[in-house]
């Protein structure tokens, strides 16, 4: 349907709107990043443990030594891994803080838990293990057992080490390995190191005056307490419960707890955009005729399909960069106003409606999609306390205070949110000559295509910054694990021990990332949030690579055409 036509100055009483909402919410919580804490210690320990390890065994520490070794077991050690075994590699150590493989899908087990992106892009090496999602979309616990699935069949459990976190990995000059240090007193030695930690791994919770005070249950949507809440939630019929934060994981929960609990508050600062979620089984007759190769085949069209309409877009070049940028923001603007319709169509009581109305640009936060979120707000048990850019600052004993009044309930849930794309999370990287990693990006972040960093043998980086950023990471998350295999082949083949980046292969990433960053000041206009380090200052080097997904992988291959011309290589010294 054609876009009825709307005057300039519709669109840019909009934008104006947009800036206040931003303006406010800025003033109300100007430190960015800072407001948060993930450094949950002591009264703060309870958010950090793992609800799903039961009797975690005893064991002696490990004093071995393995060829690659992953610190963390969710999609980057499995794809790598399956490439690294498929080049033949046997000695493979997962090194992970759960008690199983599966990363965010081992710890997000909250109800209501889905993938946004569809299953049969998002679910990896579908052709490799034969397998086709049930729905459009993939529930959590589906996910997680295609994990599980990935693992065995590249037999990735025989020396996976669980409930175990690397707190050092520092490179040995002298046996020219990287020694590993655990929380469980080991000493584990490798050849190659991949930080395969996650982008979203590490909880974070909003620091609120008196949280540690709260008298009821409370825990972060990674950590749900199922022993509290009953598998179907069933012990929530008599209880009050409260969430903070209404991003992605939040929008999830709040329609279960809505269908169970005596009553949910739900307490908003910035409200989220939520559209349709169309779902459905997926067709047994499409399954059955698929042929071996499809998933492959089906990424490549989907990315050619991007490409085309890019270029055509392109091709329609006539118009000045303003014209371009001022056509591509009011029907980014169009977009927003259809979320705002939806939700006075969907929620009958036009205060809560406008409440939820989200006043930024699509992709200033990231979009959700849900069906039930929405309705849920009509339910009699539902109440949405809108803080309005402020937040919730003060936890009494009994729950949230806003506005002087004091919310009390038995259960407080946290969907605060993750650290984000941070390296060497709970770990510190120490390369050669004794330079911590941290020290090193304090400077900036420098590597060569996210991956590689100099003066950091040996060591893969998948999950960071500098990488391309793909709303499908697994995708993303794929190109760095077969670049990452390739160069450990390399390696080997060729009777290297060594392979660390050279510092003006680096300096040329450092450069091209630069170059790509801050094409429009989006960022800098959006309201904060994670996407734009919650309205911090930024140097340009420190964010994502920006130059395209499809430039990205092609720079991954240009980079190893050229090996002894990007990296220094080197035998054993004996
Ligand atoms: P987010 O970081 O997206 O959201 C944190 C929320 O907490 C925000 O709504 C934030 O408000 C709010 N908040 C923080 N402090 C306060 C406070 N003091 N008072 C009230 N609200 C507060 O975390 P999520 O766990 O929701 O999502 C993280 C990411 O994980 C997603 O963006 C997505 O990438 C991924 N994910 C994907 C899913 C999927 O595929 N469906 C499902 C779940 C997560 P404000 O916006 O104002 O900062």
């Amino acid at each position: 349907m054609p876009r009825p036509k709307r005057p300039q100055h519709y669109y840019d009483e909009i934008k104006d709107k947009f800036r206040e909402e931003r303006n406010l919410r800025l003033g109300y919580r100007p430190p960015g990043t800072d407001q948060y804490t993930s450094e949950l210690s002591g009264d703060l320990a309870k958010y950090a443990v793992d609800p799903y390890a039961k009797d975690v065994p005893t064991r002696e520490p490990i004093a071995d030594e393995v060829e690659v070794l992953f610190i963390g077991g969710g999609f980057s050690a499995l794809l790598t891994s399956a490439r690294l075994r498929e080049r033949g590699l046997e000695s493979i150590r997962i090194v992970e803080r759960g008690s199983d493989v599966g990363g965010t899908w081992y710890w997000n087990r909250y109800p209501g838990a889905a993938c946004d992106v569809v299953s049969y892009d998002y679910l990896p090496l579908l052709d490799e293990l034969d397998y086709v999602p049930v729905n459009h979309y993939s529930r959590g616990p589906e996910i997680f057992n295609h994990c599980q699935a990935i693992a065995h069949k590249y037999n990735l459990y025989d020396l996976a080490v669980f409930n175990t976190t690397v707190t050092e990995t520092r490179w040995d000059q002298t046996d020219q390995l990287w020694h590993v240090k655990t929380d469980r007193g080991d000493l584990m030695r490798a050849q190659f190191v991949i930080c395969a930690n996650g982008t979203l791994a590490k909880p974070k919770l909003s620091a609120i005056k008196g949280m540690e005070g709260f008298a009821g249950h409370s825990f972060h949507t990674s950590r749900w307490n199922y022993d509290y809440t009953g598998e179907n939630l069933e012990h929530l019929k008599d209880k009050v419960v409260g969430i903070i934060g209404t991003g992605a994981s939040a929008v999830q929960i709040v329609p279960e707890l809505a269908k169970v609990a005596k009553e949910v508050f739900v307490f908003q600062r910035t409200p989220s955009s939520i559209d349709i979620r169309d779902d459905w089984p997926t067709d047994p007759n499409w399954a059955r005729k698929l042929q071996p190769g499809w998933q492959h085949k089906r990424r490549e069209k989907v990315l050619a399909a991007v490409e085309n309409s890019l270029e055509k877009r392109a091709a329609k070049g006539a118009t000045s960069p303003e014209e371009k940028l001022r056509k591509q923001e009011n029907a980014n603007i169009d977009y927003m106003m259809r979320i705002h319709r939806r939700i006075d169509e969907i929620v009958d009581d036009p205060s809560t409606a406008d409440a939820l109305k989200p006043w930024y640009m699509f992709m200033c936060k990231r979009p959700c999609f849900h069906n039930e979120y929405l309705p849920s707000f009509n339910l009699p048990n539902v109440h949405l306390v809108d803080t309005q850019g402020q937040g919730i600052t003060q936890i009494s004993p009994q729950g949230p205070v806003f506005d002087g009044k004091e919310y009390g309930l038995d259960l407080l849930i946290y969907a605060t949110g993750f650290e984000v794309q941070q390296t060497g999370i709970y770990n510190d990287i120490v390369g050669a000559g004794g330079v911590n990693l941290q020290d090193k990006y304090s400077q900036g972040i420098r590597t060569l295509l996210g991956i590689h960093t100099a003066g950091f043998p040996n060591l893969f980086i998948m999950g960071g910054y500098q990488a391309s950023f793909q709303f499908n990471l697994t995708e993303m998350l794929q190109t760095q694990g077969d670049h990452i295999a390739a160069c450990i082949d390399y390696v080997r083949a060729n009777g290297h021990h060594v392979i660390d980046v050279k510092d003006e292969a680096e300096e040329w990433w450092v450069q091209n990332v630069i170059q790509h960053r801050g094409k429009t000041n989006r960022s800098e206009e959006c309201t904060p949030g994670y996407y734009n380090f919650e309205g911090n200052e930024q140097r340009r080097q420190d964010g994502n690579y920006n130059g395209g997904f499809r430039q990205y992988f092609q720079h991954q291959g240009q980079v190893r055409e050229k090996m002894e011309d990007n990296f220094h290589l080197a035998a054993r010294k004996n």
